[in-house]
């Protein structure tokens, strides 16, 4: 396996809060991985610090092949990042929001308008997005998060609250991409049917990595029913 993302013994603390502890893992290229926690598992913690928003209180965070904390990361423009709680200007088109984004990152205009088709926003594009649900917020933000064709997509509980066939669209386009090689990681509070379609399920609990392997690895391993249930 290549690996692009390499996390090695990494704890980070907030003060006496210890967010994520001692976790170590690696994620290759082409990968659909599944983060699953509860609420404080450390879940926004390990994207965070895999962006290099955070460095790590002790252990190493690798990202395509350097640390991602660092000033001079080249990798950075090959990352996308959809945050858990998504917020665009209220006042702008769906077009104009993703143009703006395509300016910030640098990329060709047409190739991040083309993004709103693929996920499924094109009759909506020139509507403000205030006018958004809550849903189409969130295709928003994949569509910001694809531009530039990124290498890692970081996606944190990006299906959260959204219909069936709207978590089915987001599921169509990120395997898509890990097809074409990207590593994309998504996490969610609990695996449904859809979460269990990633190739591989890590799981957290409390900051501690518990499990880490494909689903029908942890089924066998906890001896759970065919619908997995999560206790961790
Ligand atoms: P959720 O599902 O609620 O988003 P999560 O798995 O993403 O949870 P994190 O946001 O990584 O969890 O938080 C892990 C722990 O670190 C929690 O106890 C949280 O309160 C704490 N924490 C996170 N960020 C900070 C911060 N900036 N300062 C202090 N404590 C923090």
């Amino acid at each position: 396996m290549t690996s692009t993302i390499r996390v090695t013994e990494v704890t980070k603390e907030y003060g006496p809060v210890k967010a994520v502890c001692g976790a170590s893992f690696e994620l290759g290229r082409g990968e659909l991985v599944a983060l699953i926690g509860h609420n404080g598992a450390g879940k926004t913690t390990l994207m965070k610090l895999m962006l290099g928003l955070i460095r790590p209180t002790s252990g190493s965070i690798e990202v395509l092949g350097d640390n991602p904390a660092a000033g001079e990361f080249a990798g950075r423009r090959q990352l996308g990042y959809l945050p858990e709680n998504v917020s665009f200007d209220s006042a702008l088109t769906g077009r104009e929001t993703q143009a703006f984004y395509a300016r910030l990152k640098r990329e060709p205009m047409t190739k991040a308008l083309n993004l709103l088709e693929t996920v499924g926003l094109g009759p909506a594009a020139r509507r403000r997005v205030g006018t958004y649900s809550k849903g189409m917020r969130q295709r928003l933000g994949l569509a910001q998060a694809l531009i530039g064709h990124p290498r890692v997509l970081l996606l944190d509980e990006p299906t959260t609250g959204l219909d069936p066939e709207l978590r089915q669209t987001f599921y169509e386009v990120i395997e898509q991409l890990a097809a074409d090689g990207a590593t994309v990681l998504l996490s969610s509070h609990a695996l449904t049917e859809l979460e269990e379609r990633a190739g591989r399920v890590i799981i957290m609990n409390r900051g501690i990595k518990v499990a880490d392997g494909s689903i029908d690895e942890l089924r066998r391993l906890a001896r759970l029913p065919t619908r997995i249930r999560l206790k961790v």
